[in-house]
């Protein structure tokens, strides 16, 4: 089957690779042209496990082609998909001029019948608008399907290959029986295509997104409870996760969720709500405790520390919004890192793969350490806020020689506050029991 995709980023590139490697032939298109001639070259733009093997593997079988030329993308194309950014507009809304321009160089490309399929995440009701702006433009058949992505960041290739489901949203019955036999190599063991009405598979995405950071949000609001009342939201998380009807994932309590989906999702997701005159006010109040979360790090520190950093030295463990991505976008570890800086404070910070977009935002203004235990020479604190697998043992010893002073916030709960203690530290979680100094929702 021959594919387009459109739009070459994280959702674009892990997808145009998967459908390759199924032995499709696939051409994935950017307007981004350093983007394109880096992946031309062999490069690839995002750091995502597993994907540079997949990438140059079909790259070399001649399966995965790489332009900035759309026509040549979309000719003769039964599957043109569209991954484009959505990102936020001023009114939280999902800004969809990408999606719409996309649309509209395909409709000028098509040569014969294709599906034209939305894999980026978009508002109810997008679909319906990508197919009139399309009729408009175009004497070719074609069909518009919804095909919302699951994937996440830093288990993308994974999550792509082996998805726990494939909603499509599809009236057209041609569309739905090539949809099958695309995604049939990747549901093999058991038939996991829903197939419904393109409006509720939209709707469908939104509503993934966000359950997951309701869980988060209502995790971190009792966090801050536990702070007030001396409990461990650790003992809460197990207790509570056990119950079968709950499960145990997405109760973490920690730093506030960032990253290019969440945030933006729950608020394009309260503005189609207020569209139809509806408002979600869950959603609202997972947004606002997100947004005191995301602040909760600095201002522990700005409490233990007082509210003048100046002369103080605080290490960052962690910078990506969440382990195995270079992704920053609304990454806790900004917000922390701008209260640090505003407070006087000097930040050296680390992390595996996300130091150079961090680097690009706040140049010399902040310091990069590849080393972890460089990073907190001499340090009055370190402060723990994305869980790579590297930060989780730490040597406390060695952290304790390094540092000026042993206190640790740890972002995530990963440590054990009494062997943190023991070692010497101290130690400072999120619900961890009592907060000595600062109280949720104050502000330092
Ligand atoms: P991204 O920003 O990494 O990539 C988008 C790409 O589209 C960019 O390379 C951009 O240059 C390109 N582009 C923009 N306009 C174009 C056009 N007219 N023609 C060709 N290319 C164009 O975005 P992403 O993270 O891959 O997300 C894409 C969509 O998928 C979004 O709607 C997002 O919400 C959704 N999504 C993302 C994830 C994720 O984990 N990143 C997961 C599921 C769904």
């Amino acid at each position: 089957m021959k594919i387009c995709v459109i739009g070459t980023g994280y959702v674009g590139l892990v997808a145009g690779a998967g459908f390759s490697d199924m032995g499709n032939d696939v051409v994935c298109c950017d307007v981004d042209r350093n983007k394109i001639d880096g992946l031309n070259r062999g490069e690839l733009p995002i750091y995502e496990p597993g994907l540079d093997k997949l990438v140059a593997r079909n790259a070399a079988e001649g399966r995965l082609q790489f332009t900035t030329d759309i026509s040549r993308g979309v000719a003769g194309a039964e599957v043109v998909l569209l991954a484009v950014g959505t990102p936020p507009g001023a009114d939280g809304s999902a800004d969809l001029s990408f999606i719409f321009k996309a649309a509209e160089s395909i409709a000028d490309a098509l040569t014969g019948w294709a599906v034209v399929v939305t894999k980026s995440t978009v508002p109810v009701g997008t679909g319906d608008k990508i197919e009139a702006l399309m009729v408009k433009r175009t004497r070719q058949e074609f069909a518009v399907a919804s095909n919302p992505e699951f994937l996440k960041e830093g288990d993308a290739v994974n999550d792509f290959m082996k998805p726990d489901r494939v909603i499509v949203g599809a009236e057209d019955k041609r569309a739905i029986e090539c949809l099958r036999n695309l995604y049939a190599p990747f549901t093999r063991t058991s038939d996991r295509m829903m197939v419904m009405d393109r409006r509720s598979a939209e709707l469908t995405k939104y509503a993934a997104n966000s359950m997951l950071a309701t869980r988060i949000s209502f995790m971190n609001d009792l966090a801050n409870l536990c702070e007030i009342l001396g409990c461990d939201i650790e003992l809460v998380r197990k207790g509570m996760g056990s119950d079968a009807r709950i499960g145990p994932k997405f109760l973490f309590a920690g730093p506030g969720f960032g990253g290019s989906c969440f945030p933006k999702d729950l608020r394009a997701c309260i503005s189609t709500g207020q569209q139809a005159g509806y408002s979600l006010r869950i959603l609202e109040a997972v947004v606002a405790v997100n947004e005191t979360q995301k602040q909760r790090l600095g201002e522990k520190v700005l409490a233990y520390f007082g509210s003048n950093l100046r002369g103080k030295r605080i290490a960052v463990w962690g910078l990506a919004f969440k382990p195995g991505t270079d992704d920053i976008r609304e990454a806790p570890a900004l917000t922390l890192i701008d209260q640090l800086l505003g407070a006087g404070a000097e930040v050296v910070a680390t992390d595996p793969v996300a130091i150079p977009g961090v680097r690009k935002l706040y140049g010399d203004r902040i310091r990069f350490e590849e080393g972890n235990y460089e990073t907190v020479e001499g340090a009055d604190a370190l402060v723990l806020v994305t869980e790579w697998n590297e930060f989780r043992r730490p040597s406390f010893e060695r952290l304790k020689k390094a540092m000026s002073q042993p206190v640790i916030f740890d972002g995530r709960n990963v440590w054990d506050p009494a062997e943190v203690r023991a070692a010497g530290f101290t130690y400072e979680g999120i619900g961890r029991g009592r907060s000595r100094k600062a109280s949720p929702g104050t502000t330092a």
